[in-house]
């Protein structure tokens, strides 16, 4: 038997009506925050993913799938959203105008990684971006947003985690001094780590490998050292979280390891997912849009991982579903007189089926039942004569006549 690749799920039936459904909030609340949807490609040269994840990222050394086009040049399946979106604002101008300053995406993304749980090498996020706003309440705006996306699904127990990283000016010193404080305790860290004391050491910080993080738990912290301007952009942002009653805690592990990293940092974490415990996370990048050529724009976004928040959706939510109407036609008139019902049904918009094996009523009521059907619509010879059907409530098994002419009227009108 042919199998899907390692690390790459199917979406079954029976779990697409809870993806629409959070994919239904998304682009909801996105919505009504004023984000538009931008759908981005499913692949790029790989170029714009190197320049802008940066090569001293666990992405762009090893959970990238590159491939060479027919043509030589390199493409690579996205990561993540971020990149493609700014190429995309940039490449069709969209700073110059409000209406699509904020965006969102929902979409797979690519990495390969060790599959585990809320670990898989194509996994789903959410996502939202807004370019060329400086201003500390957009921050909060969208951070708001992520919560009551949250909220909205019924997760609980979840933790925000704020920090700022200052900008690359800020960051310089603090650089210096960690580096200071770790320069005796290198043989105090893990493999990984020591080299990132070279190539990125603020990524310490928030290495998973409890050495590590005894080693750093005394180190000096970054917000000590942020400027003026920093620090009151910081300010303004937990201020209107706590305006807006959103609870939230300080860490100061919360480190993006890249130069264009600036200011806020955030992450969500829950207890109930094992190792993987992060479902969103997001910060400003006011760095970025320069790095890939643009003019200099403040920009803030996050990326949620559907696939964590799938797993965190409490089992007994419903996802109400527009009620069955199974059609069971049989006889040499009922059989096609009940296949044009479908079909009239399915136009005035109602969600009708039937089995065309079926040739008994009792064979046709047992599909009926197999399909979680809500009512069936029996319509053999006799009904064709008299023009009438019998309308099935499949739970109550109550059962009445109804007119031709006037079925999808008493359906529209619930029946
Ligand atoms: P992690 O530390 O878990 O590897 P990350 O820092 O690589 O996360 P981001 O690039 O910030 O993750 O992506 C945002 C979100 O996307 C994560 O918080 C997580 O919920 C989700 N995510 C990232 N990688 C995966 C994956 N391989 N499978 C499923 N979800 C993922
Ligand atoms: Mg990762």
């Amino acid at each position: 038997m042919l199998r899907s690749v390692k690390g790459i799920k199917d979406i079954l039936p029976d779990q697409a009506a809870q993806w629409h459904h959070i994919e239904t909030v998304a682009r909801t609340l996105a919505t009504h925050y004023g984000f538009s949807e931008i759908r981005i490609p499913i692949f790029e040269f790989t170029e714009l993913y190197a320049r802008s994840i940066g090569g001293a990222t666990d992405i762009v050394e090893k959970e990238m799938y590159t491939f060479p086009d027919r043509d030589g040049s390199s493409l690579t399946l996205r990561p993540e959203g971020t990149a493609g979106v700014v190429r995309a604002v940039l490449e069709h101008k969209l700073l110059d105008s409000p209406t699509t300053r904020k965006l969102f995406y929902l979409g797979p993304m690519f990495r390969h990684e060790r599959p585990q749980a809320g670990r898989y090498r194509q996994f789903h996020q959410f996502g939202v971006e807004a370019l060329g706003i400086e201003d500390p309440l957009i921050d909060v705006e969208i951070i708001s947003l992520l919560w009551q996306f949250f909220s909205t699904l019924g997760l609980k127990d979840l933790t925000l985690h704020m920090n700022s990283i200052g900008t690359l000016d800020d960051r310089e010193g603090y650089v210096r001094k960690l580096k200071g404080y770790l320069s005796s305790k290198l043989d105090s860290l893990c493999g990984n780590c020591q080299r990132r004391f070279t190539a990125n050491p603020l990524r310490i910080l928030d290495c998973k490998v409890p050495l590590c993080h005894e080693t750093t738990q005394e180190a000096p912290i970054l917000i000590d050292d942020l400027s003026e301007q920093s620090r009151i952009h910081f300010q303004a942002v937990l201020e209107g979280l706590s305006a807006l009653e959103i609870p939230y805690i300080i860490n100061h592990r919360l480190v993006r390891g890249l130069d264009y990293y600036t200011r806020t940092t955030f992450e969500i974490t829950s207890p109930h997912l094992g190792a993987q415990s992060t479902i969103g996370a997001g910060g400003r990048y006011d760095g970025l849009v320069q790095v890939l050529q643009g003019p200099a724009t403040p920009a803030i976004g996050f990326a949620v991982g559907l696939e964590r928040v799938s797993l965190l959706i409490p089992e007994n939510t419903s996802h109400a579903q527009i009620p069955l109407f199974f059609v069971a036609g049989f006889g040499e008139t009922g059989k096609p007189a009940a296949f044009k019902l479908l079909h009239t049904l399915r136009q005035a918009g109602i969600r009708a089926d039937t089995d065309h094996k079926g040739n008994t009523l009792k064979a046709l009521l047992r599909t009926a039942d197999k399909l979680k059907a809500d009512y069936s619509i029996i319509l053999g010879d006799d009904e064709v004569r008299s023009e009438h059907v019998i309308l099935r409530n499949m739970q109550t098994k109550n059962q009445d006549t109804v007119h031709f002419k006037e079925i999808t009227q008493r359906i529209h009108r619930g029946l």
